[in-house]
């Protein structure tokens, strides 16, 4: 008999360890998680090894993070956005996004609160809302263009509303919103006194030549919104859990609260890397990007033919494709049956959605492109056999 508390009940396994462990059985090529199947940059992992081994960083850091990584956080933002961050009173460090998504909440959010999630939407995020008492209100993305309505949008707002949140570049649908999107958004959360958690893990995943725009640089933003990003993606070091949680000292006091208690401190030895590679020089991210611009052409290429239709996306490691040319189900049929019958594995997007919106997404699944060249490649013949 299991034991738990109501405020965990509707919680299941999550859709990213359920696929894996499907993907292993069947031997499957794993197109799922979003997680490289290559290394974080040698000299990164050098300056870890050299962290620990220093005998200086091996006992709790502090619990905001370490000065030198919060100095970098705040560089980073003023060199990427032009965001003036003061690295002492603006910047947390914590494990990972995930951390400071829940530390967001559980510091923002009042038992009662209604927070705003654009759907599909990353899959922490509702439990997170859960676990803080909050209810959350979703607006559809609409495909194949993964827009919002304007007028569903305005109509998500009450005056209960406490917090939007906003992931761009959007996973799983590959959309960095426009300057239009986001102008509206903040339009409507400066009207009815609402905060923004953006997270912005593919900050530096931009692609086809968009660009991304944090929402905290549209006037009147920066008092409201707390941005959450990480070096999972960036520096392809997602079994670090470095993550930081930035903005106005006001808004981010709540935030820095929640995590004195739900972690206190974060690894110390990996702070020492992060901040030493949040200082890489320019050609450091243009090549990340170049490398990304790369592998989205193989799963492109490897998707042409096996007849799945997909736009490209404009921004993070995935895409999203729609299967309905090629099987009749929902996408966690489909999965299963391209894990079983055909030996590749995706995400499928039910469990990024609400009940009441789930068939919106029912024709597609989720592909990532954070896999070594080799392996994008070999999808393409036997993602052929599924136009057969
Ligand atoms: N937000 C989004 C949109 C993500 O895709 C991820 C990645 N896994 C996270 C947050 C969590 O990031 P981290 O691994 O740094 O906790
Ligand atoms: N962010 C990654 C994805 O969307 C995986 C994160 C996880 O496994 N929780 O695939």
């Amino acid at each position: 008999m299991t034991m738990f508390a109501r405020r965990v009940e509707t919680f299941g396994t999550t859709i990213f360890t359920e696929i894996n462990v499907l993907a292993q059985q069947y031997n499957a090529l794993n197109l799922g998680q979003g997680k490289p199947d290559f290394d974080t940059p040698a000299d990164i992992v050098a300056e870890l090894v050299r962290a620990a081994q220093s005998g200086q960083h091996n006992q709790y850091a502090p619990g905001p993070g370490i000065a030198s990584l919060r100095h970098a956080v705040a560089e980073h933002a003023a060199r990427f956005y032009g965001l003036d961050i003061d690295p002492d009173r603006g910047v947390i460090v914590t494990a990972g996004a995930t951390e400071g998504l829940l530390s967001c909440m559980l510091g923002l959010v009042n038992p009662g609160d209604e927070v705003i999630v654009i759907e599909p939407f990353y899959d922490s995020y509702v439990p997170n809302i859960l676990m803080a008492g909050g209810t959350p209100v979703f607006v559809p993305l609409h495909p194949p263009t993964w827009t919002f309505d304007p007028d569903e949008l305005r109509a998500a707002f009450s005056a209960r509303t406490r917090v939007l949140i906003l992931n761009s570049p959007h996973n799983p649908t590959g959309r960095v919103f426009t300057r239009e999107e986001l102008s509206l958004i903040a339009e409507l959360c400066i009207e009815h006194n609402v905060i923004v958690i953006n997270d912005e893990v593919y900050e530096h995943l931009t692609l086809g030549g968009s660009s991304y725009l944090p929402i905290a640089t549209l006037p009147g933003m920066f008092e409201r919104t707390v941005t959450v990003s990480s070096s999972g993606k960036t520096f392809s070091a997602t079994g670090w859990k470095i993550g930081w949680a930035y903005g106005h000292p006001a808004v981010l006091d709540g935030v820095a609260r929640a995590h004195q208690f739900t972690i206190f401190a974060v690894h110390h030895p990996s702070q020492e890397a992060v901040a030493y590679a949040l200082r890489q020089p320019d050609s450091y991210y243009q090549e990340f990007q170049a490398m990304y611009e790369a592998k989205k052409r193989l799963l492109m290429s490897s998707l042409e033919g096996s007849g799945l239709s997909y736009r490209a996306p404009e921004g993070t490691y995935f895409i999203m494709a729609d299967f309905s040319p090629v099987f009749d189900g929902m996408p966690r049929d489909f999965t299963h049956h391209l894990i079983k019958e055909i030996g590749v594995a995706c995400i499928p997007p039910e469990s990024m959605y609400s009940q009441e919106h789930v068939h919106i997404g029912r024709n597609y699944v989720r592909f990532s492109f954070c896999k070594s060249d080799e392996a994008l490649l070999q999808a393409k013949p036997l993602l052929a056999r599924l136009a057969r």
